[in-house]
């Protein structure tokens, strides 16, 4: 309902409000300046520092402008000369406690506390008037291991505490003391909540003294060579923006605007403390050679020289077919489309694939097939209108924090419900209403299962299924067989829980199903997103904004990846390699001869092509196959067997040792170009430094040896490569660089008018007969059980690393936060083995062994182990299956791996 309006005079002048605004708020809307110290407009109002004093007519004392709500007929004075000595007097008061030693702290000249002292003409002469005691502060100390807390700093404000319990719902600080001794603290446990500093940083984001800051000390760089750019954290699919702040040749801070990006000022551990790596020595900063002494510095010509006449040689020797390249989910969508482009024009094959394979090829295929597209069919934002949400296979609150950070603060503020259904105890399970903890690989039993409920229940919704869906009645037969005594029995999830959940989601006005990994990295992954899809379409939860099938795609660009083509079956828009017309259309395009007309080989299938003679050669750009691949040893045989191999990246990463000539690539931070989030929102990236040493950007690389290779490559700046994108790829046709600078693009956007669609499928699917289409799958039976391995291992991402480590292991915070990997095992499994914790353990599974240290963890329930993949010393996966992959996504098993556990040594 819309707000009344009301009118109130401000110092002379009248103003139309809202009803239930308040002074301050209106005031701000109105560019009428009121000093404030603790407000923040996220936050609402503190009412601690009390510089927003105004006078209202008819009181007595001046009141709070952040906490008084206006009324009609309202006069309000926001600075009169009596107000002006308060708020003085009131900074004062403040700084006779505060340490005066401006020009050594790191904040000096960004401090909100000196710039009012500055703005109120208060010198350390007007301090003398009073007599201080030294305050003796209780003990304190922040409670992350890569923060420090400055008691003689600290105004409590309350900022810091409000924004720890009211926008990361974490709830780790608090105030502790009573009057002027009074400090931050790190909030107790309870019996109800144990609170756990994740160490995000919003705190010290938020701190306007700098009495919470990094313990590591940055080189801040000479003021008039600070540079401020605004560009796209290189981590997760989230795509959260932020201003970098570069000295001449590093970053050394990062800030996040309130209204800035999908994050709205949010960011994450990895988003505000994870640029160290940048600036590594480890970068590489010139091409290499491999030699039998080791790898030599070359020139960019010798290496295109030797890349050229070798991939040449091994062309015209055994076909184009006999070479792979793999594109990266970490470069921008320009590189992706140059990298597929140089495969089928340079080298005339479709032997390219990327990382998507390994996460969510089935997303792709499953949701294409369901709705005719793969990928989020909402948006972020729209999680604020969700009335339930269904989490399973996704450990959010650490695979996609600002993700995770809004469904924890809508189910805690707004009341919207969550239902969780994971093995493991993931943080959201502290929010759920309903948590089903059903067993690894029961996944499309259990969603089979609520389908039933919510069918026999009569909670489905008739219309949409009768107007806008195909497929029912297959489906109907199919559930009928998933009772839920059956399901109980399967998943090990009690009954009466399952029904109470599909009750919910079957009553629920919106609902957003969101997954993950834990849903896609299965060998029956594609059936499971069905299921998903199923149980969305059953209950008319697609099209309409709040509602929808939510996947959430884990790198910054792995999206962009799929959308521009570095797939073995698809031009760049998801056109088919087999269709004659697109591939006349692309001939045209990119002036070329005949286009390959045979799909591709999938990175999954990779090793076994090299072993057995088909692949002679590889290009791998930015990708670390050698720790992410499934079934490892076989994997790095394949690598080692190579005639030749072109690695392409920013480290000298596992993969690339195995190269024969390594290439040095420019990082996002050192770049242009564009990224497409989860969310299919098309986002600009910036260059905030200058590429280190000799390393280029991938696209000036691929552009390079286009050249070399006779194609036309006309592309000075990545703007060139997007305008050619936009000319062959419908759903980004309309978008441009220009429109980008006024904030991301939600594909598909069709022309230079077009806004951009928030949701899909609003009128209808993207099938060919435009229904949703339902599908009939069903629970593999006896799936991970093998006797001679008894656990079940699960591998997964965890908060503070990313990907294989490559930059979070080389960024101080991150390291400091998680210096080691280890296998999370329940305390009941390993006093049966005899381990504690740290113990070290051999994990050997039907494919291979690897050692590790233990960490007991109530998280994994008896009978399952987890471990991140992000750590070379623990390659979780050489144990991965790399045999038998999704008959469809031709995507490995990463959740269910049957292993054993002896001790080690
Ligand atoms: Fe970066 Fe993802 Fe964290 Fe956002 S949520 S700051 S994109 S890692």
């Amino acid at each position: 309902m819309e707000a009344k309006t009301i009118t109130l005079t401000i110092n002379g002048k009248e103003y139309k409000a809202r009803e239930g605004q308040t002074i301050l708020e209106i005031a701000r809307e109105n560019g009428i300046f009121i000093p404030t110290l603790c407000y923040l407009e996220k936050l609402g109002p503190i009412g601690a520092c009390r510089l927003c004093v105004v006078e209202v007519e008819g009181l007595k004392i001046p009141v709070t402008a952040c906490t008084t709500h206006a009324k009609d007929g309202m006069v309000v004075r926001t600075s009169t000369p009596k107000l002006e000595r308060m708020r003085k007097e009131i900074i004062k008061l403040i700084l006779l406690d505060h340490p005066l030693m401006c020009e050594a702290c790191p904040l000096d000249g960004n401090c909100e506390l000196q710039r009012l002292a500055y703005m109120y003409d208060i010198t350390p002469t007007d301090l003398h008037y009073y007599p201080v005691e030294e305050i003796k502060y209780e003990e304190t100390e922040h409670p992350s291991p890569i923060l420090t807390y400055h008691p003689q700093r600290c105004i409590l404000c309350g900022r810091c505490v409000k924004t720890c319990t009211q926008i990361t719902v974490v709830g780790a600080l608090t105030f502790k003391g009573r009057g002027a001794s009074t400090v931050i603290s790190k909030q107790l446990p309870t019996i109800f909540y144990k609170p756990e500093c994740i160490s995000c940083g919003e705190c010290l984001a938020v701190c306007p003294v700098n009495a919470i800051e990094e313990k590591k000390i940055r080189e801040r760089g000479k003021k008039w060579e600070v540079r401020e750019v605004e560009t796209i954290c290189p981590y997760c699919g989230v795509g959260c923006s932020a201003i970098y702040k570069a000295s001449k040749d590093n970053i050394f801070a990062v800030e996040s605007p309130p209204d800035l990006g999908v994050n709205k000022g949010d960011l994450c551990v990895k988003g505000r403390f994870g640029f160290d790596f940048v600036r590594h020595p480890d970068r590489l900063t010139t091409p290499l050679l491999k030699t039998k002494d080791g790898f030599k510095p070359i020139s960019w010509n010798e290496a295109y020289d030797i890349i050229h006449a070798k991939l040449l040689e091994i062309k015209e020797k055994y076909g184009p077919d006999a070479i792979m390249g793999l594109s990266s989910a970490r470069c921008t969508n320009e590189e992706n489309y140059l990298f597929q482009k140089f495969m089928r024009t340079a080298i005339g094959t479709n032997n390219v694939d990327h990382c998507a394979r390994l996460c969510h090829s089935s997303t792709v295929a499953g949701l294409k097939a369901a709705f005719g597209a793969g990928a989020m069919t909402n948006s972020i934002e729209e999680l604020d209108e969700t009335d339930l949400y269904f989490v399973t296979g996704s450990n959010t609150t650490e695979t996609h924090p600002i993700i995770g950070r809004r469904i924890k603060r809508n189910v805690d503020h707004r009341g919207a419900q969550l239902i969780v259904a994971d093995p493991r105890r993931i943080e959201l399970v502290k929010f759920a209403i309903v948590w089903l903890r059903h067993r690894p690989g029961t996944d499309i039993a259990l969603l089979n299962g609520l389908a039933h409920i919510i069918y026999k229940e009569g909670v489905w919704d008739k219309e949409f299924v009768e107007q806008r869906t195909a497929g029912f009645d297959e489906f109907l037969h199919a559930i009928e067989k998933y009772p839920p005594e059956r399901v109980a029995s399967i998943t090990g999830v009690d009954k009466e829980e399952l029904i109470r959940a599909a009750r919910m989601i079957g009553s629920a006005g919106r609902v957003t199903f969101i997954y993950a990994m834990g849903i896609t990295q299965h060998r029956y992954g594609t059936d499971a997103v069905k299921a998903i899809a199923n149980l969305a379409l059953l209950t008319g939860n697609v099209g309409r904004r709040g509602t929808g099938v939510d996947p959430l795609r884990g790198q910054n660009n792995v999206q962009g990846a799929c959308d521009l083509g570095a797939l073995p079956n698809v031009f760049p828009g998801y056109q088919p390699v087999t269709d004659p017309a697109v591939r006349l259309k692309f001939e045209q395009e990119w002036d070329v001869g005949t286009l390959p007309e045979k799909p591709g080989i999938a990175v999954s299938e990779m090793a076994e092509a090299v072993l057995d003679g088909r692949i002679k050669a590889a290009y791998i750009m930015g990708e670390n196959a050698a720790l992410t691949d499934a079934e490892l040893k076989k994997f790095r045989e394949a690598l080692e067997k190579l005639e030749f191999l072109v690695v392409q990246d920013i480290f000298m990463s596992e993969t690339a040792q195995y190269a024969d000539i390594v290439l040095p690539a420019a990082c996002s931070f050192e770049k242009d170009g564009t990224f497409t989030n989860t969310e299919r929102r098309v986002q600009r990236i910036r260059k905030v430094l200058e590429p280190i040493g000799f390393s280029k950007p991938d696209w000036m690389i691929l552009r390079d040896l286009l050249e070399r290779f006779g194609v036309p490559a006309p592309y000075n700046h990545p703007s060139d490569i997007f305008e050619e994108i936009r000319r062959v790829t419908p759903q980004y046709r309309g978008i441009t660089y220009k429109r980008l600078e006024r904030g991301g693009i939600q594909w598909p956007c069709y022309h230079e008018e077009h806004p951009g669609t928030p949701f899909l499928y609003a009128e209808r699917f993207n099938t060919p007969d435009g229904k949703g289409h339902f599908y009939a799958v069903h629970h593999p039976e006896n799936y991970g059980k093998d006797e001679r391995f008894p656990f079940i291992l699960t591998t997964g991402r965890v908060r503070y690393h990313y990907h294989t480590g490559t930059m979070t292991r080389r960024t101080f915070a991150l390291n400091e936060l998680m210096p080691e990997g280890f296998i999370e095992i329940n305390p009941a499994d390993a006093s049966r083995l005899k381990l504690k914790d740290g113990s070290w353990v051999k994990v050997i599974s039907e494919k291979g062994e690897i050692q590790a240290k233990v960490k007991l963890s109530e998280r994994v329930p008896e009978g399952v182990i987890f471990s991140s993949f992000h750590f070379a010393e623990i390659p979780v996966n050489m144990l991965a299956d790399g045999e038998n992959l999704d008959p469809v996504a031709r995507i490995p098993e990463y959740k269910v791996i049957p292993v054993r556990i002896e001790p080690a040594g």
